[in-house]
């Protein structure tokens, strides 16, 4: 287990007028769900395909069609609450959501507000070394997401496409347990972290595979104390909620305007609204979209085609006992058996391609040499070519006979770095390459004894100043290396120059 203390909330602070401010954050995140099939009909769920290709009738809104629904969509639901270490409720239902939009044919979305399939549950977010915030999940519900109205492409007409009309989208809801900015962008990083360790969701925010709804208010300190232990909404501040966001800069610039847009109402003497906004980032400003008087009276009831679902606990059992090493499991354990820092071990956890390829590097091998090569060569190496791990052209195995070699003493540190950029470019394995080009340091004493002896006889002036000032041994150093092609044993040229110079 990661060895965390759990720190109390430091609320960002905004100093106004008439005092302080502190931040409440809840999010809304709607996580598209890894399937390849939509939550009730067979059609395909792949992204980027020819509009409109991608429609079953049901989703198409036709009538009699009738939504059957997708077990794998079911499954990725309670893989994602077992991963959020939350209550599975083994009886849910769907309800109708109504409302009219052009990319909703239905009419209606299909949704799970009385009886979400996952309870409450948490996520863990640290903060710093060691130092992490507990964010409770509220419920987790599926439901279907709807097409996309394309405004843009024509002048006169608008456009829709229903490929994304049903697909599965998971939305998980937290309590109000975020207290800033960063803290919010932290919490939709390690949730999507986790939900890609997991494989139910790709969380790829561009194509808007993830994307939250960040509800924003302000209290006084001490007011959010009040609600923590009363668990009564009454002493925090009126929310916004701000829709549709999928860029943890845009979130976190979101919140800071949205907070202190609602901070000059209040000093003012105003009162804050409670509305739906959408931010613009070009103007770095949040505008409403629909005040509460105008919000959708969506008459959600229970939907006449599915009867409720119900699962079997030793279904969810088979499903627990299949879960993967999470992002914490996994970090401590890479400090505890590799030795790592809680950095390297961050760094090397953050994604699980990563994660993984290290393992491989590392296993039997020097832990923490093996996270300076894959975190300082090998990442910086890829991100030169802007490549990904998945496309590196070094292999797992080729880097850990690479860092073998160090380890072993068979190549230095500076050959271990042309080495690497050979096999990077040319391939091949690394042993027979160093046999080959006979990339071999140099251990021999005598070998590099001669190579000392002939520098120092050639530069008897160095030799003096050195003899002053001791720190100018290096150059001796730096000298016997190259005339050794950087071949000889760092260490051994270093012991001998000192004893010959008489330091
Ligand atoms: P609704 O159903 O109207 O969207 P919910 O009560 O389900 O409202 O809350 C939606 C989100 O708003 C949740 O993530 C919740 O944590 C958050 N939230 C509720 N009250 C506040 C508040 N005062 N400040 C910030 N966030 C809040
Ligand atoms: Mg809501």
């Amino acid at each position: 287990m990661l060895d965390l203390t759990f720190a109390p909330p430091t609320p960002k602070v905004i100093a106004g007028a008439t005092g302080d401010w502190e931040l409440v954050i809840g999010l809304e995140v709607h996580a598209q769900v890894a399937t390849a099939a939509k939550l009730f009909s067979g059609a395909s769920t792949r992204f980027g395909a020819e509009p409109n290709s991608n429609v079953a009738f049901v989703d198409a809104g036709m009538p009699g069609m009738l939504p059957v629904i997708n077990e794998g969509c079911v499954a990725q639901a309670v893989r994602t609450g077992l991963g959020l270490k939350a209550q599975i409720n083994l009886w849910s239902a769907f309800d109708r959501k109504n409302y009219f939009y052009p990319d909703l044919p239905q009419g209606y979305q299909i949704s799970q507000l009385y009886h979400p399939i996952v309870g409450e549950g948490e996520v863990i977010v640290e903060m710093g070394p060691g130092i992490a915030r507990r964010v409770r999940i509220e419920r987790i519900h599926l439901e279907q997401d709807a097409g996309k109205s394309i405004h843009d492409m024509d002048p006169a007409m608008s456009f829709v496409d229903l490929n994304r009309t049903g697909v599965a989208l998971m939305e998980i809801v937290s309590r109000p347990d975020i207290r800033g900015p960063e803290e919010a962008a932290a919490y939709v990083g390690k949730l999507r972290q986790i939900l890609r360790y997991l494989g139910t969701c790709d969380g790829n925010m561009q194509n808007g595979n993830l994307r939250a709804d960040v509800n924003v208010s302000v209290c006084r300190p001490g007011d959010y104390e009040k609600y923590q232990e009363t668990q009564d909404f009454s002493h925090l501040g009126t929310r916004c909620e701000i829709k549709n966001m999928n860029s943890m800069r845009f979130i976190q610039m979101a919140i800071d305007f949205e907070a202190r847009r609602q901070i000059a109402l209040l000093e003012d003497g105003k009162e804050v609204v409670q509305e739906t906004r959408l931010y613009d980032p070009d103007r770095n400003e949040t505008r409403s979209m629909r005040s509460k008087e105008e919000a959708h009276d969506y008459r959600y009831f229970p939907d006449p085609d599915l009867l409720p679902l119900e699962i079997d606990a030793a279904w969810v059992d088979g499903i627990a006992a299949n879960l993967p090493e999470l992002p914490d499991a996994k970090k401590a354990r890479f400090m505890d058996s590799f030795g790592l820092s809680d950095y390297d071990a961050s760094v090397l956890t953050a994604e699980l391609a990563n994660a993984e390829y290290f393992e491989q590097v590392a296993e039997g091998r020097d832990g923490k040499l093996a996270a300076n090569w894959v975190i300082n060569e090998l990442f910086g190496r890829l991100k030169k070519d802007d490549r990904s791990i998945e496309d590196s052209p070094v292999s797992p195995e080729q880097l850990g006979k690479i860092v073998g070699l160090i380890s072993s003493g068979a190549i230095s540190g500076k050959i271990a770095k042309d080495l690497f950029e050979i096999v990077y470019t040319e391939g091949g394995d690394p042993e027979e390459i160093v046999d080959a080009r006979g990339m071999t340091q140099v251990t021999d004493t005598g070998a590099i004894e001669a190579a000392v002896d002939e520098i120092i006889a050639a530069n008897p002036a160095q030799v003096e100043k050195a003899q002053q000032n001791p720190k100018l041994a290096g150059w001796f150093v730096g000298q016997v290396m190259k005339a050794t092609g950087g071949k000889a044993n760092p260490a051994m040229v270093n012991e001998l120059v000192t004893k010959k110079l008489g330091l």
